[in-house]
């Protein structure tokens, strides 16, 4: 057989996932920078939960959608929204078949690892302000020491107020840190393993230097620090007591790499999926099948929570649109279809030791589909039908979208979940399709800005299905 029989057999027998530039047009590449400078200025808008959903309520309303009002009567192309305690959202455009037929769902979210507030988090030690934490979602620790801190959330006081703190990001602000020790006087912490090197309860963040007056006394610089947010927002120190103030990195999005292929920014897990899923629900045009982006909280710490996927607002919103048609929920969710909109783990040529390379998702090669999750054997995933694999398969391929497969890390080396499996209890068909990401849950993670569009690109003819 000549060489050229040889190479064309191959072309056609093997799977060879490749980078999405050798297969993509020009234009394809100059619309995802493009697509990709509004995800910029989305994530330095939203670092937290709560301003997810506003930012997407209000990119919503631009786009024609309404509260969702379960006692009026919908029909198809009509837009809704439903804000799940201001800190999970579902967005959902009415279809033109009956509701029995089930939904498309695209399930991300928007909360990422970080350190909030402990209740009683303030206190003085050696002319020296602080702020007790307990750190929110999987972290390293030691990432989160002496990189520029901002505090976001929210106070509820005495009065029932509600005051919005935002503090670190604008150009002037002041801006917190984690003190961590010198290389000098650190030869007993190094010798530590990572994890315990810096411990959890030493994640105080420093907010303070100077005392209220210079007359003698204690707790004068904590004193000072109360006196500041007092003017600011009319806080006492008790009403810490009933605040969610939440400290991310301060930085900014950014390009990375001499060719810009690249954005690092805090909170692409799960940023990157959420915004993708949201601009195709907000781009898809009288759609066959009712559409539904679910934007949730809580997935860092387990999806507990009733602003958790693992709470039943998916549920009870499903519910009310099967009322409308007098349908009974469970047979809507047992005809739906989900993708699990989540990030998985790109694969780091320095750490090829915890990866399978032939089934690990590599930067550049797509949106990746994650068939299962999970840790050790399979433990903890719903792991998708090859049934379902095939149709998702199918629709990707007939749609030119670049996309491979992708394992978290190779067999034993760890693990982790997504929200699959809470989509999966409820008997809907589901599949984790994401975005790859280095350096997943640092301060600073890193995607591709193709990648990206490619997960658009997917949600989007997903919920154009006929
Ligand atoms: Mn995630
Ligand atoms: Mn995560």
């Amino acid at each position: 057989m000549s060489e050229n029989t040889i190479k064309e057999l191959k072309d056609s027998l093997f799977y060879e996932p490749r980078h999405a530039m050798e297969t993509v047009s020009e234009e394809t590449v100059k619309a995802a920078d493009e697509f990709c400078e509004e995800y910029k200025a989305y994530l330095d808008k939203a670092k937290i939960e709560r301003e997810s959903v506003e930012y997407f309520i209000s990119e919503a309303e631009k786009r024609g959608f309404c509260e969702f009002d379960r006692k009026r009567k919908y029909s198809a192309g009509d837009k809704v929204y439903y804000n799940n305690r201001g800190k999970s959202l579902i967005l959902c455009v009415m279809g033109k078949k009956s509701i029995s037929e089930g939904v498309k769902i695209s399930a991300a979210h928007i909360d990422s690892p970080r350190l909030d507030l402990k209740p009683n988090p303030l206190y003085e030690d050696s002319n020296l302000a602080l702020l007790k934490t307990r750190y929110y979602g999987g972290i390293k620790k030691y990432q989160w020491t002496a990189v520029p801190l901002a505090l976001h959330g929210v106070v509820i006081k005495a009065d029932g107020e509600k005051v919005r703190v935002c503090i670190g990001e604008d150009e002037g602000d002041p801006q917190f840190v984690v003190t961590d020790l010198l290389p000098h006087l650190a030869g007993e912490q190094m010798k530590q393993t990572m994890s315990e090197g810096i411990k959890g309860e030493n994640l105080n963040i420093l907010v303070g230097s100077r005392p209220f007056s210079k007359d003698e006394g204690s707790e004068k610089v904590k004193l000072n620090i109360m006196k500041i947010l007092n003017d600011k927002y009319g806080i006492e120190e008790s009403d810490f007591l009933s605040a969610e103030l939440e400290a991310v990195p301060a930085f900014k999005a950014r390009d990375i790499g001499f060719d810009r292929g690249l954005i690092g920014a805090y909170g692409h897990d799960d940023k990157v999926c959420a915004y993708p899923a949201a601009q195709a629900i907000f781009d898809a045009e009288n759609p066959q099948y009712t559409c539904v982006t679910v934007l949730t909280d809580k997935e860092e710490t387990g999806s507990d929570g009733n602003t958790g996927l693992n709470s039943s607002y998916l549920k009870y919103f499903i519910a009310d649109l099967a009322a409308m048609e007098g349908e009974e929920p469970w047979r809507v969710l047992s005809a739906s279809e989900c993708l699990s909109a989540d990030v998985n783990a790109a694969f780091d040529p320095t750490y090829p030791e915890v990866s399978e390379k032939m089934n690990a998702s590599f930067v550049n090669n797509g949106v990746v589909i994650t068939k299962y999750t999970g840790s050790r054997g399979k433990g903890g995933t719903s792991d998708a039908s090859a049934e379902y694999m095939g149709k998702i398969r199918r629709m990707l391929n007939e749609n030119g979208i670049v996309w491979q497969i992708g394992e978290l890390g190779k067999v034993e080396a760890g693990g982790g979940g997504t929200v699959a499996m809470y989509v999966a209890a409820l008997d809907v068909d589901v599949v984790d399709l994401g975005v790859p990401v280095l350096s997943m849950h640092a301060p600073f993670e890193i995607i591709s800005k193709l990648d990206i569009y490619m997960a658009y690109k997917a949600f989007k003819v997903f919920f154009e299905q006929k």
